[in-house]
């Protein structure tokens, strides 16, 4: 779709990667010097990314995906298994616990957080239980505390799909820099990209190995010739080109997260008007301090509302405003449904799915774009009121 020529102003979308110039001419580089795939660049990219994670090691590979589906496999989770998981995610979070043969068992969310209720999954363990897969939905950080203390409990791993939250920290602790293993992503969405890409936090070189032999067809290289396959790997790594990419991202993460964090803040300030406070609209938790503000996610009011979500995304993008929607509930999928879900499984996590929306959050965003954003919400909302 395109924006309507009658409108002046830029089309706003949803989000949009801010990459500087001195990025453009090192990829420039990379590609003239010969060597463009898994290379010197991916070397010092994972090395800046365990720097970040407190020393910890990290494996950097082609999408954020794969990661989770590498922990699961590194951690002997496969057929017969069940592993903890809310619905209220990109699909990806689950999928991989099919990819492996295991069983993804949903826990309803928190409707304040939007994340995964801690409260409910002690009673989803069963003998068959070996993880748990957070999410930290728009960056919102899941309680660690929390989390940490149930896991060891019942004697769990925790895969943390930190896709969204590189940046974010709980209780004053880096995303990544403790905890058990930690995906990221740097799809070109997310806070910072490689164009497409991830990243894994492992616990100990042994795991980093195994990583390793998963992400390039189980090989083990040694000394001028040899070579050895022991697993069956994928083709998962990184390229050069795409670890250049990232490298020049790492550096403006704290000045994106603040930029990010300022957007918010004006989001709270200009939807506070009397006709939206009044018409049900629900905004995302006022974190300041631990969310990176991945996404700037509201809920519509459906039952007060004479439109769809799809008609307002359309009412948006007619004023030159791009949205989304992260994400439907998974267990509603068709593939899910065949697998046993039905609606009415996790009421909470299905409301979301049908009236969440995603508005534009980006670095290179304005005051302005903000207040663009809030008065035509407004005007759509009290125009399309239920009586
Ligand atoms: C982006 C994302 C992923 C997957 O990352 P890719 O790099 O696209 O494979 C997984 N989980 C969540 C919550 C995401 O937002």
């Amino acid at each position: 779709m395109s924006a309507p020529s009658t409108n002046a102003l830029p089309y706003l979308p949803f989000t949009r990667p801010t990459i500087d110039d001195a990025t453009i001419q090192g990829v420039t580089e990379v590609l003239r010097s010969g060597w463009i795939t898994s290379g010197p660049n991916v070397k010092a990219f994972e090395a800046k990314l365990s720097e970040y994670c407190g020393g910890r090691p990290v494996r950097a590979f082609n999408s954020g995906t794969c990661t989770m589906e590498i922990a699961l496999r590194i951690a002997g989770i496969g057929a017969g298994h069940e592993v903890i998981t809310t619905p209220l995610s990109w699909v990806a979070t689950s999928n991989v616990v099919l990819d492996v043969g295991a069983k993804p068992v949903f826990v309803d969310i928190d409707p304040v957080t939007r994340n995964l209720d801690l409260a409910r999954v002690e009673a989803a363990i069963t003998p068959a239980t070996r993880a748990i897969i957070p999410v930290d939905l728009a960056g919102l950080p899941v309680d660690r505390d929390r989390l940490y203390a149930l896991a060891k409990k019942h004697n769990l791993r925790v895969i943390e799909d930190a896709a969204q939250s590189f940046g974010s920290t709980w209780a004053g602790r880096r995303i990544g820099s403790c905890g058990d293993f930690v995906s990221f992503s740097f799809h070109a969405n997310k806070n910072i990209t490689t164009i497409e890409g991830g990243a894994l936090v492992l616990n100990n070189e042994a795991e980093a190995k195994l990583a390793e032999q998963y992400r390039l067809q189980g090989v083990v290289r040694s000394g001028y010739d040899g070579m050895e396959v022991e697993l069956v790997g994928g083709k998962f790594n990184l390229t050069d080109v795409a670890a250049r990419v990232g490298l020049g991202q790492l550096p403006h993460l704290d000045e994106f997260t603040a930029q990010r964090r300022a957007l918010a803040r004006a989001y709270f300030e200009l939807l506070d008007t009397p006709a939206l406070r009044v018409s049900g609209l629900q905004l995302p938790v006022a974190d300041f301090t631990q969310s990176n503000w991945h996404m700037f996610q509201v809920v519509l009011p459906e039952a007060k509302l004479q439109l769809k979500r799809a008609d307002v995304m359309a009412q948006l993008h007619a004023a030159g405003i791009g949205s989304g929607v992260h994400y439907p509930a998974i267990h509603l999928f068709a593939l899910y449904r065949r697998l046993g879900w039905k609606p009415g499984d996790f009421p909470h996590a299905e409301y979301a799915g049908r009236n969440i929306l995603t508005l534009p959050l980006f670095p290179a965003m304005t005051r302005a774009d903000v207040a663009r954003v809030a008065t035509a919400l407004e005007s759509i909302i009290s125009a399309n009121r239920v009586a």
